[in-house]
């Protein structure tokens, strides 16, 4: 374990925001957070972080912030159709993807390049192309911030759904994950209906598809249209796509005619937030160190010094322009802190 005390946040968020924390404890195992519980949560105001990209901070951080830098994937188990892997929540996302890939095991091919740790996929069910990653969550482990209990959490536990899980709501920052357990094919099932997929792979006209190439073309879409946040801040997508009902989506559809939208179950519309901003004019616009990314409409960017409580008035601004345009009230999916 280490602690660092009066410390700059600037390289652990993608935002490159220049906050202070008062304490920054790194966890390198269970043990490690076990044993020293009460110096760990001294003071009571805790926060949890992983790569930071998923994070707005918009000033300096007074209490603890933990981060796990608890490595390592283990197979566990191994049937006909299965293996398991179960992964330190401070292993870097992509590295498991590719893990996963090279060893011919399917499921999270879709995933790739997402940035961030495998302790912080759960939180918001991370997801992209078509692959969400409730798919392959088996089982967690995480340390209960109050007790130190070791607790195991189940699939049903995690009350997983579009962005979100128990964790980003009654238990934020209750418990630290520790490891999480995935489940993989050993003959991997493609997913390749995401439009954006589909269409590159019509594009180049390629047959003998397995994940590997599948990979390859999701970094290469991703590369193209995504801020790389070591160049440009950024967190990706800072709002969730909405969802609204039969009545809002024709009134809408018969205002746009290029209303961009995907049918849900029972009367419901999930619009692109995207393609709500960009419709409003505001893609690829500046508004002093923050903006909107010239690329994808649903990122912002910090242009170099923006301060955090930039960037959340820009994300105001937007969330307003927004509703008034078209009666949308849209949800941050960046944890603001
Ligand atoms: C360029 C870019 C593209 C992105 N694309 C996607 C995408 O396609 N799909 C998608 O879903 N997301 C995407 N994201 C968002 C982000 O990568 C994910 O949300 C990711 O899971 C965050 O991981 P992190 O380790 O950085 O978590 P952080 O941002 O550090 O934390 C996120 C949340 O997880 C909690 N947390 C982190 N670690 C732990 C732990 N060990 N125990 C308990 N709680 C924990 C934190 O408290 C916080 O609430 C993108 C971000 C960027 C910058």
């Amino acid at each position: 374990m280490k602690i660092k005390k009066n410390i700059s946040l600037k390289k652990y968020n993608t935002f490159n925001i220049n906050v202070k924390a008062e304490k920054l404890v790194l966890i390198d195992n269970v043990k490690d957070i076990q044993d020293n519980l009460s110096e760990v949560t001294k003071g009571n105001n805790l926060l949890i972080i992983g790569g930071g990209s998923n994070i707005l901070f918009t000033k300096d951080f007074s209490g603890t912030i933990i981060k796990s830098n608890i490595s390592g994937i283990e197979e566990v188990q191994k049937d006909n159709e299965h293996v398991y892997l179960k992964v330190g929540s401070g292993v870097v996302w992509d590295d498991l993807v590719q893990y996963a890939v090279n060893k011919g095991y399917g499921g999270i091919e879709n995933l790739s390049l997402i940035p961030g740790t495998v302790g912080a996929a759960p939180i918001q069910n991370i997801g992209a192309y078509g692959v969400e990653f409730e798919e392959v969550f088996f089982r967690l482990e995480g340390i209960d911030l109050t007790t130190g209990e070791l607790k195991e959490f189940h699939y049903n536990d995690c009350k997983f759904s579009y962005r979100n899980s128990i964790f980003k709501e009654e238990f934020k920052n209750k418990f630290f994950i520790i490891n999480v357990t995935i489940k993989l094919q050993l003959k991997p099932k493609l997913k390749i209906n995401y439009r954006a997929l589909k269409e590159r792979i019509k594009e180049i006209n390629e047959k003998d598809l397995d994940i590997k190439k599948i990979r390859n073309l999701i970094m290469e879409i991703r590369k193209a249209k995504l801020p790389d946040p070591k160049i440009i801040g950024n967190a990706g997508s800072f709002f969730k796509n909405p969802i609204i009902e039969q009545e809002h989506f024709n009134l809408l559809s018969s205002k746009y005619k290029d209303l961009v939208y995907f049918k849900l179950e029972k009367g419901m519309y999930k619009i692109p937030a995207g393609w709500l901003i960009e419709k409003a004019g505001l893609k690829g616009k500046i508004f002093g160190n923050a903006g909107v990314h010239k690329n994808q409409a649903l990122v912002l960017v910090n242009l170099g010094n923006a301060t955090g409580q930039e960037m959340l008035e820009l994300a105001e601004d937007i969330k307003k322009y927004i509703y008034n345009k078209f009666l949308i009230s849209l949800e941050m999916e960046v944890n603001i802190i």
